[in-house]
């Protein structure tokens, strides 16, 4: 029996196999839920449909979150093929390199908008579209990162943008609490995908995290997927508003152990 069985998902953010998204939906579909993709548009549609036949997915529709009536087509499928859905995981995050580098003061007017309107509003903007379709008991999910409330090098912009998306979440877990649904975020360590490549000096962030971390390893999508079903399923019944740690402890270290300093 496994955790999801009878549960439609639909995932958000699909790129590639390095993709934070591709964890989760290897564990959804591990658990037993029936899942869909949908992923930003048509440039990656030769990588997504491969991984969407690994896992028998006949639901992959495009869909760029930037537009609202993309994602209202998306829904409108989606309530054709699935009926109901029980959980929506929202794995896209984006800002230009420009924003992403040197000093946080530099952020152009048309960068912050750009980054804001991708990486936050687009889930409020799903959440909204599938809000008649969520079934009591459901689950909306996003992916959030410690750049949020402390200074990350370079990572700026984001860093912005995803104390807005932790505050999305607060939120919406708020609206949807009443219809038994919930909304949480999980927080993932340095992982090497093709959005972190953007972040200049994520290299060296990377490297030194599994120094830092109490637990001196760095974190891994499949890790991010595990977390994502307790999230998604029962386990986690009376969690919602949630901001879930996935980093080997990094966030609780105020001052790096010396051994890890040298
Ligand atoms: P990724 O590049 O694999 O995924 C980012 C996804 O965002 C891509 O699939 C991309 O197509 C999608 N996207 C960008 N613009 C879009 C648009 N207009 N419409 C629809 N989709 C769009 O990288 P990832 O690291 O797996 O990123 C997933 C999420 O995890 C992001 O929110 C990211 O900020 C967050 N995160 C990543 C890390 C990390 O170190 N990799 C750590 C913490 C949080």
């Amino acid at each position: 029996m496994g955790l999801l069985n009878d549960k439609n998902a639909l995932v958000f953010g699909l790129a590639n196999d390095k993709s934070i998204a591709w964890g989760i939906s290897q564990a959804l579909h591990r658990e037993g839920a029936r899942l869909g993709f949908s992923y930003a548009g048509e440039a990656l549609e030769k990588r997504v449909r491969p991984l969407a036949a690994k896992l028998g997915v006949d639901f992959v529709e495009p869909c760029d979150v930037a537009h609202d009536d993309q994602i209202e087509a998306v829904a409108k499928k989606a309530a054709a093929h699935f009926g109901q859905v029980d959980i929506l995981v929202h794995s896209i995050g984006f800002a230009n390199r420009d924003e992403l580098n040197g000093y946080f003061y530099n952020t152009s007017r048309a960068g912050f908008h750009l980054a804001m309107d991708i990486s936050v509003y687009s889930f409020v903007a799903l959440a909204r579209a599938f809000q008649p379709l969520m079934r009591k008991g459901g689950a909306l999910l996003t992916l959030t990162y410690y750049g949020s409330t402390k200074v990350t090098p370079n990572y700026n912009m984001m860093g912005v943008a995803k104390a807005a998306l932790e505050a999305a979440t607060r939120y919406l877990a708020a609206d949807f609490g009443p219809q038994g649904i919930r909304v949480n975020a999980i927080s993932a360590g340095p992982i090497r995908t093709l959005a972190a490549m953007g972040v200049s000096g994520f290299r060296d962030l990377y490297k030194a995290f599994g120094d830092i971390a109490p637990l001196r390893e760095n974190v891994t999508i499949e890790d991010c997927g595990n977390a994502a079903v307790y999230l998604c399923s029962e386990l986690s019944a009376h969690v919602t508003g949630e901001v879930h740690f996935v980093d080997s402890g990094y966030n609780i270290m105020g001052v790096p152990e010396p051994a890890a300093r040298e």
